[in-house]
């Protein structure tokens, strides 16, 4: 079993669970824009 982790969009900040970040944003369709973040990152851009 993989290892999801988190990733966010450098263009629209938005968090990705998985296993590996999206190749286009589903949100500001950039290209290869996510990067991979550690948990206390994305509790933090989250708001939580
Ligand atoms: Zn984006």
């Amino acid at each position: 079993m993989a290892d999801k982790r988190f990733f966010r969009c450098n263009v629209c900040n938005d968090i990705h669970y998985g296993i590996s970040g999206p190749e286009i944003c589903p949100t500001c369709q950039a290209k290869n824009a996510y990067v991979e973040i550690d948990k206390e990152e994305a509790k933090k851009v989250m708001g939580l």
